[in-house]
This record gives structure tokens, C-alpha cells and sequence, in this order.
């Protein structure tokens, strides 16, 4: 079956602008890369956002076929051009229409970025302990703390942040903020390991001014929970584009290495380790798309909003960042062995998806983090849980 328009415009953008373009992208040039206007050029850009607000509308199934095709090229660039959607989709699903139209209308109509902040340092994983603090001032919030990691906010247009109030530490808030807004540090762009042609900040909040209006409706980390839905299986996703791309290198490096007085490609042993890594690609591939296609059917009811607070975190979108998380690892891990000394050196590409599938089992939850969710969430009875 021939693959959608939008999905051959992806193809091609990854042709013309990622492969073969390896080495400057894992350098910490300056963000955003040029390359990501080229893939504005396509139409594409926050390719999520709903219709109502000039967006194409594309589903998470969609989605997960997208940044299949763009982290086969590179990851970094995929994490960067969909890390939006965690920010957007609380936006979507929670704010008013004047909210939704003052911020992603010109998000779309300006192929923008949006960033979310919400991890800090001395909270961890445990966000119930995050100290930013959202405080009332007449009709104003005032934000102040400090964010350890927030991936694209230096040059977003508008940020979500994740605050405590401070008149009633219980309570928590998600609140829209342009990120021109004077207050707004960015203090230091990290050196990351992997998914070098992204970028993410440390940033530090003092006496930032909004509206009180740009609060999201209801409980700022229940919010958080539901807009990581989405961005979690799209890191999962990008498990499957590197763990695709390994199978490639192997299979080329294969045709011209001889073992035996032949070459490496009709070796058995080769043979069915290239066999494991594509069950462990099916799988993975078919597990994102059925976790898209679940959360796919909660958007479309008209109560979306609330039985996505219902759930919380869903089952699938954590399992599927776990399991997706440990099998790209292992693939990745066997094809570097595969190339045997120069699969240690910088000399082949594939250190490089090493160090980039390495994100997937850690951001937006640890596996320890998560196996802890699921084990109180989803094993222990319902009857049992405190
Ligand atoms: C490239 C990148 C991009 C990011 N982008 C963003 C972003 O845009 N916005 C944002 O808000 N954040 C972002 N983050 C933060 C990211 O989501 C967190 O780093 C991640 O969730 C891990 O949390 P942590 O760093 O607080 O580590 P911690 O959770 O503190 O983990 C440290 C250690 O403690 C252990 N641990 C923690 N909790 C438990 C537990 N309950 N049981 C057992 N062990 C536990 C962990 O297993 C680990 O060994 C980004 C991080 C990176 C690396």
C-alpha cells in the first residue's frame, strides 16, 4: 500500500537532511539547527494540533508512524520536533477556548516550539515535592523556583510550568507562560550524552508575572500525568526508528566483512541475530501503535479531558516506554558487538544510536520509577490498594 503523502514528505526529509549527516548532528551546534526550518517547509510542524486551532489534526497513531520515519534518521531531531505535544495536549485538553486560541493558534500558524517544566533537582521523580511556587497577586500568578530539564524552552514560544501554590501547598498548578515574559532565565544549556541535535535547559523562574487566567483547569501534576501519555510513547517510539536504523548498518557492514572466507551476511550466527532484532522490532513497533491507537480513542470521546484524569497515566503509554526502553537497549547493544572493535569506536554510527536509545528507559520516568507505578496502579488488586 502506498504510505501517505505526509509520510513520503517525512521520508524525504530524513533522506535530504538526516542521513548521512550523522557527525553534525551530534555536535552541540547552535538550536534550532537550520534543519528545522526545512522541516517546517513540509507542513508538518506540532502535526497534532487540533483542527479547531489551524492544525492538521493527526492522530497519535499518526504520530508514532512519523517519528518512526524520523528517528531512523535521528533521534534528537524527533525528540525535539514532538517533545511539544506533552505541552500542547494539556493546553488542548485543559485550557479555555480563549487559552487554546491565544497560545496555539500562533504556535501552528508560526511552526513554533512549546516546552513543558517540570522536573527539579531536589524533588526528583517525586514531584510532589517540586518547591516552584505559583503565588496570587490580585489577577496575577507570580512563578518563582528553579527547573532542572526542560528540552526546548530556550527558543519556545510559550512554556508550561508546573508550580505548587503557595497559599496552599497541597494544591498544584499548570500555568501558561510566553516565554518572553521578563523573570525567565535560561541558565544553562546541558551536555547530554545522546540526542545531541536536541536541546535541553536548566531554567530558573523569578517573580514571572501571568495572568491568573493562564492557570490550566484543575490539578497541575494530575495535568502533568495526562499530557506524558502521549510524549511517553512517542519516546518509545523512537526506539524503533534507532533500533531500525542499527538493523541497517549491521546488514551493510555485513555484505562487505568476510568471516570464513565469506562474507558476514550468509554466516547462520549472523543470520539469526538479524532474525531477533526484527521480532524485537516487530513487537516493538506493533506495541506503539496499539498504545496510539488507545490513546487515540480516548481523544475522540467528547469527554476526553476527563477520562484521561480518570486514567492518569496509562497502562500502555507506561509498558510500552518500559518495554520499547529495555528492547531498543538490547538491540542496539547486539548490533555494536556485531561490528566487533570499530563497533567501539567513533568511527561508526552505531555509538552513536547507543548513547541516543539511552534516553528512552530515562526520561519521563525511570524504569524504576515506572515498575513502582505500575506495581501499585495495575498488579496489586484494586480491593488491596491503600
Ligand atoms: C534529554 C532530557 C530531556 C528532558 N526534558 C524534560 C522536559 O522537557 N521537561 C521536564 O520537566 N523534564 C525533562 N527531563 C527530565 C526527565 O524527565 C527526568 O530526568 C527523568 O524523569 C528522571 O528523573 P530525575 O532526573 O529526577 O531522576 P530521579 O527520579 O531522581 O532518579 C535518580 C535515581 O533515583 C532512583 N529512583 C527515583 N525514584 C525511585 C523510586 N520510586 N524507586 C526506586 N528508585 C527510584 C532512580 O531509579 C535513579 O536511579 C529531561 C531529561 C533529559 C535527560
Amino acid at each position: 500500500m502506498r504510505e501517505p503523502e505526509h509520510l513520503r514528505a517525512v521520508q524525504r526529509f530524513v533522506r535530504n537532511e538526516l542521513l548521512g549527516h550523522e557527525t553534525e548532528l551530534d555536535t552541540r551546534a547552535e538550536m534550532p539547527l537550520p534543519l528545522y526550518s526545512r522541516f517546517a517547509e513540509t507542513g508538518l510542524m506540532n502535526w497534532w494540533l487540533p483542527k479547531e486551532q489551524g492544525g492538521l489534526g493527526f492522530t497519535l497513531e499518526d504520530g508514532v508512524r512519523i517519528v518512526n520515519a524520523l528517528s531512523y534518521g535521528d533521534a534528537g531531531v524527533a525528540f525535539t520536533l514532538f517533545i511539544p505535544v506533552l505541552t500542547t495536549s494539556m493546553v488542548t485538553l485543559y485550557g479555555d477556548d480563549e487559552l487554546r486560541s491565544r497560545f496555539l493558534d500562533p504556535l501552528m500558524a508560526g511552526n513554533g516550539y512549546a516546552a513543558t517544566l517540570g522536573s527539579e533537582h531536589a524533588a526528583g521523580s517525586e514531584l510532589a515535592r517540586i518547591a516552584t511556587t505559583a503565588r496570587r497577586d490580585g489577577d496575577e500568578l507570580v512563578l518563582d523556583g528553579a527547573k532542572a530539564y526542560s528540552t526546548d524552552s530556550d527558543f519556545a514560544q510559550f512554556l508550561v510550568v508546573v508550580a505548587r501554590s503557595a497559599e496552599s501547598p497541597d494544591d498544584y498548578l499548570a500555568v501558561v507562560v510566553p516565554r518572553d515574559t521578563p523573570g525567565i532565565t535560561v541558565d544553562k544549556r546541558w551536555e547530554m550524552v545522546g540526542l545531541r541535535s536536541s536541546a535541553t535547559y536548566q531554567v530558573s523562574l523569578s517573580g514571572v508575572r501571568v495572568p491568573a487566567a493562564n492557570a490550566l483547569r484543575g490539578h497541575g501534576l494530575r495535568l502533568l500525568e495526562v499530557g506524558l501519555n502521549a510524549s511517553r510513547i512517542l519516546i518509545a517510539t523512537t526506539a524503533v526508528g534507532i533500533s531500525r536504523r542499527a538493523r541497517d548498518l549491521c546488514l551493510e557492514y555485513a555484505r562487505t566483512k568476510q568471516v570464513k572466507g565469506a562474507p558476514l551476511i550468509s554466516n547462520a550466527v549472523f543470520a539469526g541475530r538479524l532474525a531477533q532484532i526484527e521480532m524485537q522490532i516487530e513487537v516493538m513497533t506493533n506495541q506503539c501503535l496499539a498504545a496510539a491507537r488507545e490513546y487515540d480513542a480516548i481523544m475522540a470521546r467528547p469527554d476526553a479531558a476527563e477520562e484521561f484524569l480518570r486514567q492518569g497515566t496509562m497502562k500502555a503509554a507506561m509498558t510500552t516506554k518500559m518495554f520499547c526502553g529495555q528492547t531498543g537497549w538490547q538491540v542496539v547493544s547486539a548490533a555494536s558487538e556485531m561490528f566487533g572493535g570499530l563497533g567501539y569506536t567513533y568511527e561508526m554510527p552505531v555509538q552513536k544510536l547507543l548513547r541516543d536509545v539511552r534516553y528512552v528507559s530515562i526520561v519521563e520516568g525511570g524504569d524504576d520509577v515506572l515498575r513502582e507505578l505500575l506495581f501499585a496502579r495495575h498488579v496489586v488488586p484494586v480491593s488491596k490498594r491503600a
